[in-house]
């Protein structure tokens, strides 16, 4: 598996805009696109740093898994995500090693991209999310 960049990491918020702001006022970043998740009810926004981006979480359900952590935990950080060159492979080779996984098979994320999340138990406590962009 080739792992080409931290591609975002991922912040839990109960709040969209407020975060935002301070990101572009604030630190001076760009917003990079908003979009919902539907399969992972989540509302997210971009903002870029460098090669990389933060994604902002907004649940947009109360069963959504980033409401249950937001109960839990309260904001903060909530995944790294790390790109791939070919999500199918890197999956494949996981499991064969027996790496305990979330998805066993990589789904649609946002911006066009296959994701795939490996489980914290794995990972020494990390959520870890694999992801591959379209070309
Ligand atoms: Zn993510």
């Amino acid at each position: 598996m080739k792992i080409k960049r931290i591609a975002h990491l991922g912040i839990a918020v109960k709040d969209l805009d407020a975060p935002k702001k301070f990101y572009a006022e604030n630190l001076g970043l760009k917003l990079k696109g908003e979009e919902v998740v539907e399969t992972q009810k989540v509302k997210v926004s971009f903002i870029q740093v460098g090669e990389s981006k933060l994604e902002l979480l907004l649940p947009t359900s109360a069963d959504s898994a980033v409401a249950k952590f937001l109960e839990n935990k309260g904001e903060g950080f909530h995944h790294l995500a790390l790109e791939v060159d070919d999500i199918h492979a890197a999956v494949e080779e996981l499991k064969a090693a027996g790496v305990r996984l979330i998805d066993e098979t990589p789904r649609e994320g946002a911006h066009g991209a296959l994701v795939a999340f490996l489980h914290p138990k794995a990972t020494f406590g990390l959520l870890v999310e694999l992801c591959q962009y379209p070309d």
